[in-house]
């Protein structure tokens, strides 16, 4: 049976479209209850309005964690208008029918964006709304329970079509909807609360993700994808803000992310150029332009219609730059106006602005799917400082060849296994990504280095690899192109043997006792 609406309450954090509904209802002669805020808000242009306080008797205490709950009101949500039993209860009990709740919650989720601190995230858990608002769901059958503004003009409009009734399908529908806002507000809490704790992996793991937008396939064109956001501030592809170009696809989303998690591992201005979710060129020094140049030059054939991340604000000299190569995705933390001019032309071009760099240090979960279940860790948050290496070979490495093998280590922890990365002077001049031999890789990532750089580009560079070198043939490689020094976590039976060759070819090899698998 339609719902005849004579009593209404409403709560909320997000005042917007509260005068209007408010004004809405008084006119039709509707009782209009509110809390703190919201009343004097109504009150504010005019509408006449009772205060839950005045109405329960009890006042609003400990800085408004108890504004609400009380049973005048939650009985008044939830007492059946059908059972003569609940009907005698409220009577009893001075309890009034709510036939209208319209609740906003406390902005956990922008909150905890803004990079609030743990106790301020705390306090803006929302506790007396989630509870109106799955009170009023569960006795849709007399309620009307509205918890996005968006709703609040339609649902008035039936009111005033109906005679003051609500139909019994809208309110399903509006109830459906408010279980599905208190169960992603309270996933939003719980992946926040679980990232903040050593333990975080749960024993049942509930997925409560918002549907940011449908795209137009997956990976390929005969599969339907969606993108989802769950509760996370880490600044990225899904909060980032789109400046221009088409909608990104499924793969843009992957790579863009792979691209922007690299090169917010460098702390100075580094470019990432990332093709099928793997780097193929990065470079860090001293500006944006200076480095996407370097970048660019490890292997300018992958990067066409690549993705560029940037860890500086875009200028208008590097964006000049890219406009010059076909690129899919632009993504850096600011965008100046300067260079979103240059990129202007370049309609199709994808460009993110994503307001501040994630915490490469940062705990956070990873999540897999295989067929019928789940894999979830860590993110990989390892990091390797100078002090962490360990020289095993008779000679030591060069501060210069120190600097590159950092700088190598931290690409090869983002080319996909396995992964074998060559670099010299702050770029990387060739990787090899997601062989299934080691070997392979390190005569891919030479070949690929001496294609972009000429018979020499190797002599003198770097080397580094994600996972130990099972045998001395790897490392071989890495020697007869001409490497000079080599980082990998070691770790393996043949160590000796690996470390036996690196003497004898006068490499200068480090330990980091980390391995960088990605699979
Ligand atoms: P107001 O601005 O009207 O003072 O407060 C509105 C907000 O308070 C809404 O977001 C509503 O969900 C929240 N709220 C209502 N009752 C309670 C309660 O008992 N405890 C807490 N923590 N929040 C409440």
């Amino acid at each position: 049976a339609p719902v005849k609406i004579e009593r209404a309450l409403l709560s909320v954090s997000d005042k917007s479209g509260l005068a209007n509904l408010g004004r809405g209802l008084a006119a039709r002669g509707i009782e209009v209850m509110s809390t703190g805020g919201s009343a004097k808000a109504l009150r504010d242009v005019g509408i006449p309005v009772t205060e839950v306080a005045d109405y329960t008797g009890f006042p609003e205490i400990m800085d408004g964690r108890v504004k609400t709950l009380h049973p005048k009101i939650h009985g008044g949500l939830l007492g059946r208008r059908d059972l003569e039993g609940h009907r005698q209860a409220m009577t009893e009990h001075g309890i009034g029918r709510i036939d209208l709740l319209a609740v906003n919650l406390y902005p956990f989720r922008e909150t905890l964006a803004s990079g609030a601190d743990r106790a301020t995230c705390i306090e803006n858990i929302d506790i007396g709304g989630p509870a109106m608002i799955r009170a009023a769901a569960k006795n849709h059958g007399g309620v009307v329970v509205l918890t996005d503004p968006a709703d609040y003009e339609p649902v008035m409009e039936e009111i005033r079509a109906n005679d003051g009734s609500v139909s019994a399908a809208t309110c399903r529908r509006l109830a459906a909807k408010a279980y599905a806002c208190t169960a992603a507000y309270d996933a939003a809490i719980a992946a926040w609360m679980s990232e903040q704790e050593e333990a975080a992996l749960p024993t049942n793991l509930t997925l409560a993700a918002e549907r940011v937008q449908t795209l137009r396939y997956g990976e390929n064109p005969h599969q339907q994808a969606a993108f989802y956001r769950y509760g996370t501030a880490r600044p990225g592809v899904a909060t980032a803000e789109q400046l221009q170009g088409k909608e990104l696809s499924y793969n843009n989303l992957n790579d863009t992310d792979a691209a922007f998690e690299a090169v917010s591992e460098f702390e100075k201005p580094a470019v990432v150029i990332v093709k099928h979710a793997n780097p193929c060129g990065v470079a860090e020094g001293t500006t944006s332009a200076e480095v996407y140049r370097r970048a660019l030059a490890c292997d300018p054939i992958s990067a066409y219609g690549g993705i560029v991340a940037l860890n500086r604000p875009l200028d208008a000299e590097t964006a000049s730059l890219i406009v010059q190569v076909f690129a899919e995705v632009v993504i850096a933390p600011e965008i100046e106006p300067a260079a979103q001019e240059v990129l202007a032309g370049k309609k199709n071009l994808r460009l993110l602005r994503t307001g501040s760099l994630p915490d490469p240090a940062a705990r956070g979960l990873a999540l897999k799917s295989l067929a019928g279940g789940l894999l979830l860790q860590d993110r990989d948050h390892g990091r390797i400082a100078p002090a962490d290496l360990k020289v095993v070979t008779k000679r030591t490495p060069s501060d210069t060849e120190l600097a590159d093998l950092l700088f190598a280590f931290r690409v090869a922890k983002h080319v996909k296994s396995n992964a074998i990365v060559y670099a010299k002077g702050g770029r990387t001049i060739g990787i090899g990504a997601g062989q299934m031999s080691r070997v392979d890789s390190s005569r891919i990532a030479a070949l690929k280095a001496r294609e972009a750089g000429g018979e020499e580009a190797t002599k003198g560079s770097v080397v580094a690899s994600d996972a130990f070198f099972p045998f001395a043939d790897g490392l071989q490689a890495a020697i007869d192109a001409g490497a000079t020094a080599v980082i990998q976590p070691g770790g393996s039976m043949r160590d000796e043997e690996v470390i036996a060759a690196a003497d004898a070819a006068g490499l200068a090899m480090v330990f980091t006792g980390m391995r960088h698998f990605r699979h």
